[in-house]
C-alpha cells in the first residue's frame, strides 16, 4: 500500500509499505479521509517523544471495511465506518467501568512511544479493532466523518461539564479542539456562548462556529464578556482547550463562584493553581482526556445538520501533498485550520 511515512522529524515521504494484516478481532479499513491533528504536527517536529520514527501517523480517519480478521462479527466488506483513535482492550477494570479512554492497555493510532507502536491512518489501509468501529449514517461524508474524533473530544469535555441547557458557557482557544468544543456546547443547547482566542482570524472562526462573542484571550477580556451577560456573575462553565498558565488564569477569572472549569488542553506540563481562591469560591475543576463513547451522539449531530463543520472542510488534499500540508500547518498559515488528507 501507499503510506505517508514520517522518516525522521520534519521529513515525511509517500512510500510503498506492506499491507497491514488484521489480527484477531480487527478489520482492515481502506482509508478515505484522514485529518491532521495538532498532535501530529508536534510529532512531525520531533516534540513529545510520541512519534518515534519511522511511523505512519494519523488517528482522525474514516473509510470502508475491506476485510475482516479472525473472530469479527457484525461487520462486512464495504461498510462505511469511522473508529476510535484509542484502541482499547475492552477487558481491564477501566474498560469495564466506562473509562476506555483510560484503558490500561490503550494504544493510540499513529503513535509510537517507548511502550508501544501503532501504525496510523495516513495510508491507503489501516488495521483497527472491530469494537472501536462506528457505522456512518448515509448522510455523513468521509471527510465529515474523520472529524468525528476531534468533535468527540469536545463532546466528552462538554458531557463532563454536566447539563449545559441555558447556561453561559465560555471556551478558551479556537483551534480545532476549541472550535469543536464550541460546536458540542452549542449542540447541547447552552445559553450564551463565548470564546476567547489570541488571533483575530481564530476569533472570526469562533463566531462562524456559533459563538455569540469572541474576545481576546486574556483574563480581563473573557471575564468582562462573561459578566456582561450574567448580571456580573461570570460564566457557569469554562472549557479550556489550551491548558497553559495563561488559559487557566483566564478560566478562573471568567468562571462564576461555584462554577465549573473543564481543562482539555495540556500545553503546559505544570501550572500554578491559586488554591485558596479556588476553594473559597468553590470552583469545580474537572479534567477531560480524549473521548469515551461520544461517537454516536457526534455522528447523529453531524447527520442531522446540527453542527457546522464547514470551517474544517476547506483544505481536502491528496496524500501526496501531506508533507507540504504539515509545513503549512507548522508555519501557521492564516486561515488554515484543518487539513484532511485523502489517500
Ligand atoms: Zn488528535
Ligand atoms: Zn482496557
Amino acid at each position: 500500500m501507499k503510506a505517508l511515512v514520517l522518516q525522521e522529524p520534519g521529513r515525511l515521504e509517500v512510500v510503498r509499505c506492506p499491507d497491514p494484516a488484521p489480527g484477531p478481532g480487527e478489520v482492515l479499513v481502506r482509508v478515505r479521509a484522514c485529518a491532521i491533528c495538532g498532535s501530529d504536527v508536534h510529532g512531525w517536529r520531533g516534540e513529545g517523544g510520541r512519534r518515534l520514527t519511522p511511523l505512519i501517523m494519523g488517528h482522525e480517519a474514516s473509510g470502508e471495511i475491506v476485510t475482516l480478521g479472525p473472530d469479527v462479527a457484525g461487520w462486512k466488506a464495504g461498510d462505511r465506518v469511522t473508529f476510535d483513535s484509542t484502541q482499547y482492550c475492552g477487558k481491564c477494570w477501566q474498560c469495564a467501568h466506562g473509562l476506555h479512554n483510560l484503558c490500561a492497555h490503550r494504544q493510540i493510532l499513529g503513535v509510537a512511544c517507548r511502550e508501544y507502536r501503532r501504525e496510523g491512518a495516513m495510508a491507503e489501509l489501516v488495521a483497527v479493532q472491530a469494537h472501536t468501529l462506528y457505522r456512518l449514517p448515509d448522510k455523513v461524508s468521509f471527510a465529515q466523518a474523520c472529524l468525528t474524533e476531534p468533535f468527540a473530544v469536545g463532546m466528552h469535555a462538554v458531557r463532563l461539564a454536566g447539563e449545559l441547557r441555558g447556561k453561559t458557557v465560555a471556551v478558551i482557544g479556537a483551534g480545532t479542539i476549541g472550535l469543536m468544543t464550541l460546536l458540542a456546547a452549542k449542540s447541547q443547547g447552552c445559553g450564551h456562548l463565548l470564546c476567547a482566542a489570541h488571533h483575530a482570524d481564530r476569533q472570526a472562526l469562533a463566531r462562524e462556529a456559533g459563538a455569540e462573542a469572541s474576545v481576546e484571550g486574556t483574563p480581563k477580556a473573557l471575564a468582562d464578556a462573561a459578566r456582561a451577560c450574567t448580571e456580573g456573575r461570570g460564566a457557569d462553565v469554562v472549557l479550556d482547550s489550551v491548558g497553559s498558565q495563561g488559559s487557566l488564569d483566564t478560566a478562573l477569572a471568567a468562571v462564576r463562584d461555584g462554577g465549573t472549569v473543564v481543562v482539555i488542553g495540556n500545553s503546559a506540563v505544570h501550572t500554578a493553581l491559586p488554591l485558596q481562591d479556588c476553594v473559597v469560591r468553590q470552583i469545580r475543576l474537572q479534567f477531560s482526556y480524549s473521548s469515551e463513547g461520544e461517537y454516536p451522539i457526534c455522528l447523529k449531530a453531524i447527520a442531522d445538520g446540527k453542527v457546522n463543520l464547514t470551517p474544517f472542510l476547506r483544505a481536502i488534499l491528496p496524500l501526496e501533498q501531506g508533507a507540504d500540508a504539515f509545513r503549512r500547518l507548522t508555519d501557521r498559515e492564516p486561515g488554515l485550520l484543518k487539513v484532511i488528507l485523502q489517500p
